[in-house]
């Protein structure tokens, strides 16, 4: 980090530079650093400001810098330098953002310039607005004595002197058609005039009535705002039981970021959900506390309210974002709460370009800006609670479920003793069970992690495996598309009608479930049901999210069947029956925290039985019963399981005891990648409480036609992989056809 804050020789903070004619720009391309331009005598430069200068014969937009973690190579003679071509007229890049792009591009080994790439990912916003046109009153001036008919009346009492209005809102306002707005102005009576950049984004009221909290949340919202009112750096792990009302808790704390005190006015606030295209409700539940919808930044946000977004956020107008992880790079000018909700999410790890874990970022997004931070789950992170106990993070817990729910009773099913019958997949308890909550008229959910019809196509003749040609990955079948797919690559096929191997006709058969095969069995159990699959590829998009959702709720709807989309915060209040039909499903090759990983998720998709007054059932289908993870779920007690997890992880210097890095080595040539893994096997960095695994197949050894080989950099907790990482790439020279990635606290080890 200290590295990251490096100034540049010569130059302070904000302004700093305006005095120098020589500027450091920082350009949202994967280059080593800050280039130098000359500021022109006419344009008044600071730190921060976005500008426009020449690269390669065309104008390319960048930010001035102040500080670079890259060495610093000879300055180019003064002579040469070319000049800064325009300043743009949007609010400047604030120092904490430029401190953030610098301390994650030091911390995941990036360029600066593509961490910057992120925090201009609307290029677009930083243009001026195109200002729209409206009316306002003309005033005396003109002589002339305007007939004034009722109408018209009704306009002039909707306009105030001196404020432009958009002709179609007087129009509404007054009940008059536009001609009358037109009739006027030649009349002499109102003028076009151009309106004042209109925010799109309601402030939210923090004193809109909200639910009145119980005495636990009460508490907690409280310790919460203290926080937020201090205007300080601090983290707060808020934890509780799912349906305990941990999301109404950090709605307080949200209120108090945005209520002025102490004659400040109020501050910005972030709000990170893990799939925010699935967060219908979350949105619902916003509106009702605040009486306005949040702004909205995700991928699916396009055009013109993506541009518009950016610039309101820059400009202070939008006071509460709710985004995904890239939300973290949105120029707030004035942050002061970051929320992560669901923070145990692995989706939280951006995996492709800059490789970063959004809720470690959010904590040091907060550091920097002076926030409060809090991280929100039912099921924690071994990091976040490993932090907390340390005294690191502070601490809020919400013991019981609100309204008086109970949690739900976690049931095991012995696979061994209660078989399915032959090709099927739900055993004789469960859909005993499933039988009694359709009877009552309740809701029922089937949770199985994998989407399509089987995971696995084999022949029964000579046993071929159907296989993706540029993965290791088997094709899944998706038997309504008719088509073979891979998961990981994209590559579909149909299904042949011959065995690609031997040519024998039918011998290929399914093999596994996926949720489409549970549908099928559930149609033909319970035909007279109405099911809806929750699964990524039946529910493209926030659309049709928010509608199952709707159907569920409003009893439209009495089987469930989905993946782990299911699993995610959802409030179904009639569903009070959860079955899973492979709980040892996450368990299979798992890495470091695969059993970590199945707890948190199966105790959420447990967690969404019984949340209003009948109780709530779940029962776990397994061939391992006995395994700690299985116990941990039916005994509830997550923490004792943590606790030993911890032991486990902790005499290996496993995360969070220790430190984790991943190289992976990539090409299309299998030698070459063979070859450049080896070398930097043999460079490997060593010495006390230094480790070096591999290099090693990648258990997807082929992915979209590339040969991958992985070694992972283990390090005590007390020594920093950065400079070890940097220095070890710098020993070896990989051809340009090989690709080494680095990811550091790898989350996926694939
Ligand atoms: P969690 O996030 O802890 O799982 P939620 O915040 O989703 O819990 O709350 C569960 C349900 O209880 C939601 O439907 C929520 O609207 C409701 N709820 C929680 N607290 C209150 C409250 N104080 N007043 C009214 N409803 C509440
Ligand atoms: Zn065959
Ligand atoms: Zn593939």
């Amino acid at each position: 980090m200290s590295e990251g804050l490096r100034k540049h020789r010569g130059t302070k903070d904000t302004p700093g530079v305006a005095d120098s004619p020589r500027v450091r720009v920082l350009l949202p391309l994967p280059l080593a650093g800050a280039y130098d331009y000359r500021t022109p005598a006419v344009l008044s430069i600071n730190s921060g400001d976005f500008v426009t200068v020449p690269l390669n014969h065309r104008d390319i937009i960048g930010v001035v810098w102040d500080s670079s973690p890259e060495q610093e190579t000879t300055p180019i003679a003064e002579h040469r330098l070319r000049p800064v071509t325009a300043a743009l007229p949007v609010p400047r890049m604030t120092p904490s953002l430029r401190r953030f792009i610098d301390w994650v591009a030091a911390y995941t080994l990036s360029p600066p310039g593509a961490v910057l790439r992120m925090a201009m990912s609307v290029p677009a916003a930083l243009e001026p607005p195109t200002p729209q046109a409206g009316w306002m009153l003309a005033g005396p001036g003109s002589n002339r004595q305007p007939r004034i008919t009722p109408e018209r009346a009704r306009v002039l009492a909707v306009l105030r002197p001196g404020e432009a209005m958009a002709g179609a809102r007087i129009a509404e306002a007054a009940q008059v058609s536009p001609g009358v707005l037109r009739g006027m102005a030649e009349a002499g009576l109102l003028r076009p005039a151009l309106l004042p950049l209109a925010s799109r984004f309601a402030r939210p009221d923090p004193d809109h009535p909200g639910s009145a909290l119980g005495p636990e949340q009460a508490v907690a919202a409280a310790t919460l705002s203290r926080r937020v009112a201090a205007r300080e750096f601090s983290v707060t792990l808020l934890t509780g039981v799912t349906g305990s009302g941990k999301t109404e808790v950090y709605l307080d704390a949200v209120a108090e970021c945005l209520r002025p005190r102490d004659g400040k006015p109020g501050r910005q606030a972030l709000v990170l959900l893990p799939e925010i295209a699935l967060s219908a409700q979350w949105l619902d539940r916003f509106r009702a506390r605040f009486g306005v919808a949040p702004a909205l930044w995700h991928s699916e946000v396009g055009g013109k309210t993506r541009r518009e977004t950016w610039r309101a956020v820059a400009e202070g107008q939008a006071p509460v974002v709710v985004g995904a992880r890239s939300a973290l790079f949105l120029p707030f000018p004035d942050l002061g709460l970051v929320v992560v909700d669901e923070e145990h999410e692995a989706a939280f790890k951006q995996e492709e370009g800059v490789v970063y874990h959004a809720r470690d970022m959010a904590v040091v997004r907060a550091r920097l800006a002076g926030a409060a931070c809090v991280l929100v789950s039912a099921t924690p992170s071994l990091e976040s609670l490993t932090n907390a106990r340390t005294g690191r993070y502070h601490a809020l817990h919400l013991p019981r479920r609100h309204g008086g729910a109970t949690l739900p009773e976690v049931g095991m099913i012995d696979l061994r003793e209660h078989p399915p019958e032959r090709g099927r997949f739900l055993s004789p308890p469960l859909i005993a069970a499933v039988g009694a909550a359709l009877e009552r008229g309740e809701q029922a959910m089937l949770f199985l992690n994998r989407r399509g019809y089987a995971p696995l196509t084999l022949c029964r003749h000579c046993g071929h495996r159907m296989r993706c040609p540029n993965c290791t990955a088997w094709l899944v079948e998706h038997r309504a598309q008719r088509r073979l797919q891979c998961h990981h690559c994209g590559h579909a096929e149909s299904p042949p009608a011959e065995c690609p191997e031997c040519g024998s006709a039918n011998s290929l058969t399914a093999i596994g479930p996926g949720v489409e095969r549970v549908l099928e069995e559930v149609t033909d159990l319970w035909p007279e049901s109405r099911r809806i699959v929750m699964a990524s590829d039946t529910m493209p998009g926030p659309a049709a999210a928010a509608a199952a959702a709707q159907a569920i709720q409003d009893r439209a709807v009495d089987l469930i069947i989905g993946t782990q989309i299911v699993a995610k915060g959802w409030h179904f209040p009639h569903l009070t029956l959860v079955g899973v039909v492979d709980a040892d499903l996450g368990l299979a090759g798992g890495d470091l925290r695969a059993a970590e990983r199945t707890v948190q998720l199966l105790h959420q998709v447990a967690g969404r039985a019984g949340r209003a007054e009948a109780p709530g059932q779940v029962l776990l289908q397994s061939y391992s019963p006995e395994h700690p993870v299985m116990q941990a779920l039916v005994s509830g007690d997550l923490d004792a399981f943590m606790a030993a997890e911890a032991n486990i992880r902790r005499p290996g210097h496993w995360p969070p005891f220790g430190r984790l890095a991943a190289l992976i080595v990539s090409s299309e040539d299998e030698r070459e990648a063979d070859r450049a893994a080896r070398d930097l096997g043999l460079a490997a960095p060593g010495g006390e409480g230094v480790q070096v695994l591999g290099p090693a197949p990648a258990p997807l050894a082929l992915l979209r036609g590339r040969h991958r080989r992985r070694l992972l950099l283990k390090t005590r907790r007390d020594i920093a992989v950065q400079p070890l990482l940097r220095a070890w790439l710098a020993r070896v020279k990989v051809p340009n056809s090989v690709r080494v990635q680095v990811d550091v606290d790898p989350v996926a080890f694939l």
